[in-house]
């Protein structure tokens, strides 16, 4: 019975009630010199107001617990003229005790009605002490209203970051909104984004996680077992919270809240804004990953369109040195080619111009490397690295290379590579991006290459090596239009058929090459030399006269005479044109040339006609 009542009345509640209201009381003459006392329900003295006599105790005690014992109100007289009456204090509703008043007053002369006033006082008590209980009650209402009101107003900051987050697409703005949000839930508290992946950021509240000692940092916990830890610590509740995705945790949220600010009833709330944290993260990541590739696609393939629209190697060369110079920001690129037959890397195009034309030994740099590995590679601090030396990155004092060979077929026929002057400021992606472009930039050379071969294999010759005739067809053609003049000289092997009859076709084959060989080293490389047909030979000299042409043509005769073995001599005839002429064509070109050959013939031959 005495349980209840205890709490719900608490001491402090009654001693706060009658010190405010035995304050009032003090004026009235009816306590005059007297005093006012609370007990308990236990009879302890809780306190008082007012002068007892100690020389009263033993009085007062017994008054209090007769008062405690009955319920009753009891009363002793003391000495001096003074009256001790105890009076129950009981509870408005049930009528049961609460705690025990006790006055010490003045007897006086109308006793009935001072215990009429002192009862009286006793309902004003118990007034004053419910109208505390109640504005308690009050308070406390109020209190957990507002408490309420502040977890209402949490819930939606919360839904409102949530829905902030969601409507984030990239990774940047998702880290700020989390971390803002937080912030601004918590004020006090300490914020920190801790990611497992390799990202920079400009916010310093973005940091790298780092795993040391799992067993003793609450953040490597959270990340490895991807559950929250929860830690009191001096500064207050530590929490880790694991960023996490449906694919993969990605890292870390530490927060400090101070101690006084945190409540417990928040922890869903924090989590909840962590998994959105996740997975808003994980959709920014997937969205900014789609873009680079999309990106990527795009690039090889306007690169791709480009590479294809020119068959010439060496715009190929110099439109890939510029292409990737942009596509990766770089300072330098560099392409090398093999040169087979001297087994050499060739600089073929690149933007420093101490370096063009130059050579390397297939061991040399990282060009060699490359060659003998056959893989890309990637190099983020060549003076940490120092395993090679190298001349493109010593001349332009770059610290950064990404380099990747050009396949032909199953063999290194180049490398690309490219610099940059900063440490480590080549990424995965660009090595793997190189790596991509490098293929379509190798296509491009092969098809290129096979393109030229084609071609020469068109204009040449198989047996002499000569220009074949259409070639030189075109070619006069085309310096008739543009020069002022022009000779052709006919060279005609003498009794061929002879040669043949007594040597055997190989042989005869044999002095072709040998003829041809000597009208080559006769002219000029500007001059073009052909197989006209049969063994007859041609030799187009742009912007020459006859008599030069004469002169030359005999020099190849008389050198036919002297160098060819089995020795066989030839005849020739010389033709010109001039823009005067009426008539410009190859084939009045050829047919004066024909005659004056046919002359030589019949003036006996190894002579040398003018048409
Ligand atoms: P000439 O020119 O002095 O009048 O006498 P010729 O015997 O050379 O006569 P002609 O020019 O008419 O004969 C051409 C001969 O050259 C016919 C053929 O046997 C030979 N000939 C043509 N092309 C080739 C070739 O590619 N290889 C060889 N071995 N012989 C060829
Ligand atoms: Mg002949
Ligand atoms: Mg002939």
């Amino acid at each position: 019975m005495a349980e209840p009542a205890e709490s719900l009345y608490p001491s402090s509640l009654l001693i706060a009630s009658f010190r405010q209201w035995a304050a009032d009381y003090e004026a009235l003459p009816v306590f005059g010199e007297g005093a006012i006392l609370l007990f308990d329900l236990s009879g302890t003295l809780l306190c008082g107001h007012g002068q007892t006599s100690p020389v009263f105790e033993n009085q007062l005690l017994k008054c209090v617990k007769n008062t405690v014992r009955t319920g009753e109100p009891a009363e002793e007289a003391a000495e001096s003229g003074m009256l001790l009456r105890a009076i129950p204090v009981a509870d408005r509703s049930e009528g049961t005790p609460i705690a025990t008043l006790v006055f010490c007053i003045p007897v006086g002369a109308d006793l009935e009605g001072r215990r009429a006033m002192l009862y009286a006082c006793v309902l004003d008590f118990r007034n004053r002490l419910y109208f505390h209980f109640e504005e308690g009650l009050l308070r406390q209402a109020m209190l957990s209203q507002c408490a309420h009101d502040r977890e209402a107003e949490r819930k939606d900051a919360l839904f409102i970051a949530a829905k902030r987050l969601h409507d984030q697409i990239d990774v940047p703005s998702v880290l700020k909104e989390t971390i803002q949000s937080l912030e601004s839930l918590y004020p006090d508290s300490a914020v920190d984004l801790l990611l497992s992946q390799d990202y920079a950021s400009v916010d310093a509240r973005v940091k790298p996680l780092v795993i040391k000692n799992a067993a003793s940092d609450i953040s490597a916990r959270a990340f490895l077992e991807g559950k929250m830890v929860k830690e009191k610590g001096e500064d207050g509740v530590r929490l880790a919270v694991p960023l996490s995705g449906k694919q993969a945790v990605y890292g870390v949220l530490l927060m400090t809240v101070p101690a006084e600010q945190w409540e417990e009833s928040d922890l869903s709330a924090f989590i909840m804004l962590a998994d959105t944290a996740g997975s808003a993260f994980e959709n920014a990541k997937l969205y900014e990953q789609s873009n680079v590739l999309i990106g990527e696609l795009q690039l090889i393939n306007e690169l791709t369109k480009r590479l294809n629209q020119s068959l010439r190697l060496s715009e190929i060369f110099q439109f890939a040195t510029s292409e990737l110079l942009q596509v990766f920001h770089a300072d330098f690129c560099c392409v090398l080619q093999l040169n087979k037959e001297i087994s050499r890397f060739v600089v073929m195009s690149s933007n420093i111009p101490a370096l063009a034309g130059e050579q390397f030994s297939t061991e040399y740099g990282f060009s060699g490397m490359v060659y003998r590995s056959k893989e890309s590679l990637i190099i983020s601090d060549y003076h940490a690295a120092g395993q090679v030396a190298s001349k493109l990155m010593d001349m332009t004092a770059s610290r950064s290379l990404i380099a990747s060979p050009i396949m032909v077929g199953n063999d290194v026929g180049g490398v690309i590579m490219v610099a940059h002057r900063n440490a480590h400021y080549f990424s995965y992606d660009n090595y793997k991006l190189l790596q991509v472009l490098s293929t379509h930039i190798g296509l491009a050379i092969t098809n290129a290459s096979l393109h030229a071969e084609v071609r020469r294999m068109v204009i040449t010759d198989n047996l002499t090596s000569l220009h074949a005739r259409h070639y030189l067809n075109e070619q006069i053609q085309l310096r008739q239009r543009k020069d002022p003049c022009g000779s052709l000289i006919l060279v005609d092997i003498d009794y061929f058929k002879k040669v043949n009859d007594t040597y055997g076709h190989q042989i005869g084959d044999r002095i072709l090459v040998q003829v041809s060989n000597v009208i080559t080293s006769c002219i000029r490389d500007s001059d073009i030399a052909a197989r006209w047909g049969g063994e007859e030979l041609a030799v187009y000299l742009p912007q020459v006269r006859t008599e030069q042409a004469y002169r030359i043509a005999d020099r190849i005769r008389t050198r036919v005479e002297a160098e060819t073995d089995p020795k066989v001599t030839a005849s020739c005839g010389v033709s010109e044109w001039t823009f005067e002429d009426e008539k410009i064509s190859p084939e009045s070109l050829f047919y004066r040339a024909d005659m004056a050959l046919y002359e030589a013939k019949h003036h006996g031959r190894n002579q040398v006609f003018v048409g």
